[in-house]
Parts: C-alpha cells; structure tokens; sequence
C-alpha cells in the first residue's frame, strides 16, 4: 500500500484564468467584484471602466443605473488566493506602490495644492471606540487640508478654521466621513455647536459614507495620499 503523502500538483497555467483580470489580463490587484453579477477585476481596472460604462465587461450585466462604481467591493479572499498563488507578485506590488508613491506621489501633488509639505508624518487614528479599530482591514492615507473659502458664505463667528498640525493620517478605509469629522473637531479643538464638513475634489461629503467610498468615486486615479479639505459648513 502506497503510505506517501498525497501531494497535489497545479499548474499554474490551469488557474489562471480565475485569478487574472479581463481587462488588463494581469492578476488581479486589489481584486474588486461587482455585487450585481460577482465578476472580478482589478480595483484600478474597473473603476476606470465605469468611468465610461454602467455595465459590467465581462458579462454586460447593467451594474447600476447611474452610481455602479458604488456596487464594487474589495475582494480580500480573492487578493490573498492571488497572493499565496504567486508568491513574487506580492512582493513586487508593494514594492511598486513603493517606487511610485517615492517618485510621483507627493511632488505631483505638490504644486498649488499645499505650499510646502513636509515629510509624511504618519499617524494612527486610535480611538477606545473599536469602531476605528479595524485592524485587519485596508488602509488608506489621507491628508487633511484647510479649505479656503473665499466666495463661500460662513455662519456664525468662526469665519476661520484653525490648520491642523499633523495633516497625514493612515487608517482603515471602511471609517467613515463622519469619523473624520469628529475627530477633526477634537484635534482642532471646536466647540460642538459648530459644523465642519469634509470636501473632496470639489465635492461636499456625505457623512455616512466610507473613506472607501469617498476614494472609489472621487479621488482614486490620483493616487496617495487622498486629499480631504474641511471647512465649516456653509449656512
Ligand atoms: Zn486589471
Ligand atoms: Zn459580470
């Protein structure tokens, strides 16, 4: 009787076509899969897509009348099948995402954004609220600017919101605009009958929404960090 181990080969070959993208034909980076028809792509991929598109490209199943980038979700189980398949992918992304952010990241956001900015100081948001405490989840770079207003009509006498001393923080990307918010005002110190409120790339925030969702729909071909302004709500 044979007593070895039964040891189960793949060739990678055979897999491939579950663990690549239709669009770019690469495996898959931040796999995303639509919720309507469960097809997955390349987070980067698909959202570019639908820039253009409102129907899924694999099947041309109609993803959402007028918001599909919103029914996409991350697909951690997907990633890490891809990651522990191809060993060296993993390694090299990273490395990648490294270069990238180093050579293009913060110079290309430098001009007429901030004036000067500093070194990426990096901060956690901790809270004993483990609402902030996703500890396994994706991260995401955020940079938080004041908004200069000058057309937008101010309530109230804080016509003028202090600047943040530490602008760079890193947290889990299913915080939600909200969160920001609160923690903004304690940072800054406002007094609570006062409203913030978060802008990005010109468009005010609605407070349910994750940073995830702020990135999908508004910031993420520009990369990190995501620039989010504040300002006191307008009257
Ligand atoms: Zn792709
Ligand atoms: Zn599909």
């Amino acid at each position: 009787m044979n007593t070895k181990p039964h040891l189960l080969k793949i060739n990678i070959s055979h897999l491939n076509s579950h663990i690549t993208c239709s669009l770019c034909y690469g495996y898959f980076i931040d796999a995303t899969t639509t919720t309507e028809c469960l097809h997955t792509f390349c987070k980067s991929c698909i959202v570019k897509y639908l820039q253009t598109s409102k129907s899924c490209p694999q099947c041309g199943v109609k993803i959402h009348e007028t918001q599909p980038q919103l029914h996409l979700r991350a697909d951690r189980t997907m990633q890490d099948i891809v990651y522990k398949i191809v060993p060296a992918l993993f390694e090299n992304e990273e490395k990648r995402r490294e270069e990238f952010y180093n050579s293009r990241g913060f110079s290309k956001l430098k001009k007429g954004v901030v004036e000067k900015i500093p070194e990426p100081k990096l901060t956690c948001i901790q809270a004993s609220d483990d609402r902030h405490m996703y500890k396994y989840d994706e991260k995401i770079s955020i940079c938080l600017e004041r908004y200069h207003v000058h057309s937008m009509p101010v309530r109230g006498s804080h016509s003028k919101v202090p600047s943040l001393q530490e602008k760079f923080i890193r947290c889990s990307n299913r915080l939600q605009v909200h969160d920001v918010i609160e923690l903004l005002m304690k940072r800054l110190d406002i007094p609570s009958e006062a409203e913030l409120t978060l802008i990005c790339h010109g468009h005010e925030l609605t407070k349910e929404w994750s940073l995830k969702q702020v990135y999908l729909m508004y910031w993420s071909p520009k990369g990190s960090p995501m620039f989010l302004f504040y300002c006191f709500k307008p009257g």
